[in-house]
Formats: C-alpha cells, structure tokens, sequence
C-alpha cells in the first residue's frame, strides 16, 4: 500500500472526527459487508427520562424506594442510571453512594448493592434470575425501557424509561445500503424496546437481535460474519467483547465508556453515526489509490 494515500485518508477522516488506529483498519473498512449497531446510546442518545415509577410492596413507600435506587444508581455510569438518578432529583430525594456497599454491575442485565441493611437489585427481566425472584407487576409501556427492583426474594418496585433515536441514524442506515452493506442492531433491551427503535428507522435494518448479553452480542457477531466482513458499532461495557470480536470495532466517542472505546479500532469523536457511511467511502476510495 502507498503510506501516503494511507496517511492522507487517516488524516482526513481525523478531520472529520473519527479516530482510525491505523492504516490497517482503513483497508479493512474498505471491505466491510455488514454492520451491526448496538442500541442504547448508540442508536439511541442514551438520554433516557424516567415516565413511571411503582412501589409495589405495601412497606416500601416509593419515597424510601426511589431512595434506594438512585443511590444505587449513582454508581453506576449505564445511560439509564442519570434518568433514575435525577428522578430522585426531581423528587427531592438525595441520593446517597456513599451509603451503599457492595456495588455491583451486571453489564446487560442491570446492578446491585446493599443499602441500610438491604440487598437491592435494578435492571431488566435477567435481573429477576440473577436475584431468585419472580415478576409479579410491570408497567405496560409499548417499546419503552420497563425496569424491575428486587429486595430479598421479592419485586418491590417497577419503573419505565424512555429514550430518543439520535439524529441522522435513519439516513446513516439508508445509506450504508446503499454502498451495498447490510445492516443489523443487537440489543440488551427488551424485544418490544427494540422494534419501536426499528419502527422509527423505517424498519430499514436489516436484523433485530434483542435480549442480549454481552456473550449473545458476540455469537451474533460470528454468525453475521458468515456474510462477510463485519464491524460492530457500541458505546458499552457490555458492548467491548462485541467490539473485539468484530473485524473492525467502532465506539462512541464523547458518549461511551472508556472500555468500548480501548477496546475499538475506530473512534466516532461526534458520536455521529453518519460518519460511518462516509469513512466506508473513504476507506474506498483509498484503496483504489492503494492497488
Ligand atoms: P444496549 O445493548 O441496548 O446498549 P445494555 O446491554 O446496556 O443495552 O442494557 C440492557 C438492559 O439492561 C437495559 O435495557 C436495562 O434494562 C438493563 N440495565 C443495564 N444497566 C442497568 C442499570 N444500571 N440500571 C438498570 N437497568 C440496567
Ligand atoms: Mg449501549
């Protein structure tokens, strides 16, 4: 390959806010086939506000209870945990990490921590397993974010969360299309979370994969590789085994976790997933510079 071209592209996609690790990476992104978006905070701003929020033990008010989670969720860095967190705010509840112990994360599923004597958990249905216990009320939000808290072996709580598509994915999609790419989103969230998200791009992905692990997000990876060259776009803890596993990792700059973004070869300083469609371009062109 000429350097020069190498090094003129490399350069240019800086420019443009995206931070390729090598020349190497370029030649590759020339040949993708296939690219696979995480949702939240990727396709999504990751900017969730909290629309519902439920004791349902006779106990717990939901004073005490929303007390417990933002606390816990001060903790955490998840896109979600900000919304549970300034819920708190808004209802003059001050969180308090420095009373929690234990902390734990789950990435994929949600966290855990003790709290004035009590093991609580926060997250989504695996939490329910990880915890021994059995849902017994949720929120019926269509394609919203439905969180569930767990206190020994009971649910004490359930809350809804909502978040917005970031602007220019849909046209970003159409285009990666257009250049010949298939296009696929593997999710964490829950099924219902994910074809609202699909339903407002127009349906124009290509593979909706919900209910993931981190784990399942790799399996998936290898199995969409079988189409040819794949690169994997996230912005989370969950997100790197993913990332690593792609042929080219791509993270969300500003927005993600410092993980995503070691683990990655690409870095989307803008967090502007338009860029992408746009460097696939480049990486092209510059390849037929290169033979
Ligand atoms: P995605 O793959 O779309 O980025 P994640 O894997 O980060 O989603 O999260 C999957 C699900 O796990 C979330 O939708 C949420 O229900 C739950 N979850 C993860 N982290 C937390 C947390 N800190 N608090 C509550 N729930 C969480
Ligand atoms: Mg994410």
């Amino acid at each position: 390959s000429t350097p020069v071209a190498t090094f003129c592209a490399l350069t240019k996609a800086a420019t443009n806010g995206l931070l390729i690790k090598g020349g190497d990476y370029l030649e590759i992104l020339a040949k993708i086939k296939v690219v696979a978006f995480d949702k939240t905070g990727t396709i999504t701003r990751g900017e969730f506000s909290v629309t519902d929020f439920q004791s349902i033990s006779q106990n717990i008010s939901l004073d005490n209870l929303i007390y417990w989670v933002a606390s816990i969720e001060s903790k955490s860095s998840h896109p979600m945990a900000a919304a549970l967190v300034d819920y708190g705010s808004s209802n003059s509840i001050k969180p308090q990490p420095e009373n929690v112990t234990e902390y734990q994360n789950f990435p994929g599923e949600g966290i855990s921590g003790e709290i004035d004597g009590k093991k609580i958990y926060v997250g989504n249905k695996k939490m329910a397993t990880r915890a021994r216990c059995e849902i017994v009320s949720e929120l019926k939000k269509e394609g919203q974010t439905i969180g569930y808290v767990f206190l020994d072996d009971m649910q004490i709580g359930t809350f809804s969360v909502a978040d917005t598509c970031r602007t220019g994915v849909a046209e970003a999609i159409k285009q990666l299309k257009g250049l010949g790419l298939k296009t696929a989103m593997l999710t964490g969230d829950s099924h219902s979370a994910a074809m609202r998200v699909q339903d407002q791009l127009g349906k124009g992905l290509d593979f909706v994969h919900a209910d993931l692990l981190p784990q399942d997000k790799v399996k998936f990876i290898k199995e969409l590789k079988k189409q040819g060259p794949t690169a994997m776009v996230g912005d989370g803890v969950n997100d790197a085994p993913a990332l690593a596993s792609a042929d080219i990792g791509i993270s969300m700059g500003i927005a993600g976790s410092a993980l995503a973004t070691e683990t990655s070869h690409i870095t989307l300083m803008s967090n502007d997933i338009g860029k992408i469609p746009q460097a696939i371009r480049l990486a092209r062109k510059t390849r037929r510079k290169i033979i």
